[in-house]
């Protein structure tokens, strides 16, 4: 019975709702001003379901990792609410946090320098299993098989230098080190930019694979409208720490309201009309 009410709720609410979430940063100022004041992100409200993707998107220095950085809580919050499955987790404490980060798991755009580069690629997926002590030897070794299948590489790899695989795989590694722990949502910060495109699609099916057997809830972080219109279904624009336009995805680009919707809509238009005329399909 409890089992039942427990996924009854869990079907019946977002993943994740965040509301009013903003932060600060302090830089040192120049002349007069001491410090000066960044508003990376005021007041922002997002939500997500089970097996379900937000993209966010906006130009280089919107805000947009200030909220990945929150919602995984990597930094705190200076105000708002970030409710996992109901619990707001905007302002515990890391001991208090311990039981919700396996259900929170970040990928970023750069694996190379965000893995361990002496890591084997079977430390880089055991490591969050470690932190958490969840199994013995046996049963993290053969976790780490069955996850590398997951993402398509070979198990027979596992114990090559991580820093021997291509950028691809190694952005594979990154995917499957975040599931190690069967997480609810995967926050990806850019993670398919820099590779090259035909490893991007490949990587963009392996995302929306895994979304669909696990029900993930995704934040997808791009500033690239062709990949945020294949992955998600809605979409918010950010400019100056804010969220200034969202809805269903091709809504929003077909509407482009706000100058940085333009933007972006501009510089997608001009990406594919340089593959037209290098005579690449987009
Ligand atoms: P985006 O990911 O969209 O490029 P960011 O969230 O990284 O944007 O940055 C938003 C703003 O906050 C930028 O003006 C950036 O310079 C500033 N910022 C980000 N992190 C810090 C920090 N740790 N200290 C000071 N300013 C920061
Ligand atoms: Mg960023």
């Amino acid at each position: 019975m409890t089992t039942d009410a427990s996924a009854l709720k869990t079907a019946a609410g977002p993943v994740l709702r965040v509301s009013g979430l903003s932060k600060t940063y302090r830089r040192e100022g120049t002349g007069w001003r001491r410090t000066d004041l960044i508003v990376a992100a005021s007041e922002i409200e997002l939500e997500i379901f089970a097996g379900q993707t937000l993209a966010l998107a906006g130009s280089s220095g919107s805000g947009k990792s200030t909220v990945a950085r929150c919602v995984t809580r990597i930094e705190r919050p200076d105000s708002g609410q970030i409710c996992l499955e109901g619990t707001d987790i905007a302002q515990l404490d890391s001991g208090a946090l311990r039981p919700f980060r396996p259900q929170l798991q970040m990928v970023f755009q750069d694996p190379v320098t965000s893995l361990n580069p002496r890591f084997t690629a079977a430390e880089v997926i055991e490591e969050p299993l470690l932190i958490q002590k969840q199994g013995d030897k046996s049963t993290r070794r053969s976790r780490v098989k069955e996850l590398m299948q997951e993402v398509g590489l070979s198990p027979q790899w596992a114990d090559r230098s991580a820093m021997d695989f291509s950028g691809g795989q190694r952005q594979r590694l990154a995917i499957a080190r975040a599931l190690a722990l069967q997480p609810k949502l995967l926050v990806l910060d850019e993670a398919l930019s820099g590779l090259d495109l035909s490893t991007e699609a490949q990587i963009a099916n392996l995302l929306l694979d895994l979304q669909a057997f696990h029900s993930l809830a995704y934040l997808f972080i791009s500033h690239d409208l062709a990949l945020v219109a294949r992955l998600a279904d809605t979409m918010a624009v950010m400019a100056n720490g804010r969220i200034v336009e969202r809805g269903p995805t091709l809504q929003v680009v077909a509407n482009a309201s706000h100058p940085e919707t333009r933007t972006l809509v501009t510089s997608a238009r001009a990406a594919q009309a340089n593959l037209a005329a290098l005579g690449v399909a987009p």
